[in-house]
């Protein structure tokens, strides 16, 4: 998100500086038209550009707040915890990363798993947070989301996950792939067990996620212009050696061929998954 604005506060001197100050966080420019954006408006328009639709990214917070019946919902599994298997170690110590993303965003892991009603309808979303590590999955996401699959299984009721990720957990190795494996089996038991799963992408859903239960739900949508793929483009490219067509790994290029079932607009979207599961379980 781009500020404007977002002088330090002492960068600058005079009336102009004292100025600046005051506005400081109250305005914000569009990143795809360029539009000075009120906050407030933004706010109150679900964190959509009012000139230009551009879906701005929304936190796992406001995620669920928008998708619960009175923004109400109850939370599980929030005293999951990463162990740090491989004690890995980048730029800094693993725990060290994570103890500070725990403390920068108030979450114990890169998701949310809540339950509530939806429309009227008792339901469980799963919606993660892409400021935790890049939204990335370890196994505190992968155990998270297994569980609420499982609770879906059990008391019938659907499973909505909202994607926001940059695929597996780096950090985590191994473990982080096993959670994709994991997910997978337990979705297909919901499968059995005949109660509907709707995937929501955001941007960005990338790697394993995408290649896991990203991908595999009864309902595949995507939010307008969110990038989806597994592997960057730029990989892609030096790979294939091959120019990348316009729009590629966007939603509305991957619903053209195939890979998704709807885009839908932040403001729609509470109301076509309330219509899609009412044709689900009705
Ligand atoms: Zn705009």
């Amino acid at each position: 998100m781009a500020w404007f604005n977002r002088q330090k506060p002492g960068v600058e001197s005079g009336a102009e500086g004292e100025k600046r100050m005051r506005t400081e966080g109250l305005w914000l420019k569009c990143e795809k038209c360029g539009q000075i954006i009120w906050k407030k408006a933004l706010d109150d328009n679900l964190q959509v550009c009012p000139r230009c639709e551009h879906h701005f990214r929304l936190d796992a917070r406001a995620r669920l707040a928008m998708l619960f019946d009175d923004s109400a919902y109850a939370e599980y599994d929030t005293d999951l915890v990463s162990t740090d298997p491989l004690r890995f170690e980048d730029s800094k110590p693993y725990t060290q990363r994570l103890a500070a993303m725990q403390e920068s965003t108030s979450l114990a892991d890169a998701v949310i798993s809540a339950s509530g009603k939806f429309a009227g309808r008792e339901v469980n979303i799963c919606a993660m947070e892409l400021k935790f590590i890049g939204g990335s999955m370890g196994s505190v996401v992968g155990e998270k989301i297994t569980r609420a699959v499982e609770r879906s299984r059990d008391d019938r009721s659907p499973l909505i996950i909202v994607s926001a990720s940059g695929g597996a957990r780096m950090q985590e190795g191994a473990v982080s792939l096993m959670q994709l494996a994991k997910i997978s089996a337990a979705l297909m038991r919901l499968d059995e067990a005949g109660v509907p799963y709707v995937s929501v992408l955001t941007d960005p859903t990338t790697g394993g996620v995408t290649a896991s239960f990203a991908m595999l739900g009864d309902l595949n949508i995507a939010e307008p212009n969110a990038l989806i793929g597994f592997a960057g483009p730029r990989v892609i490219e030096q790979t294939i050696r091959q120019k990348l067509p316009e729009g590629f790994q966007r939603s509305e290029f991957l619903l053209e061929h195939g890979f998704l079932d709807a885009v839908v607009k932040r403001s729609e979207m509470k109301t076509y998954i309330a219509d899609a599961l009412k044709f689900f379980c009705d």
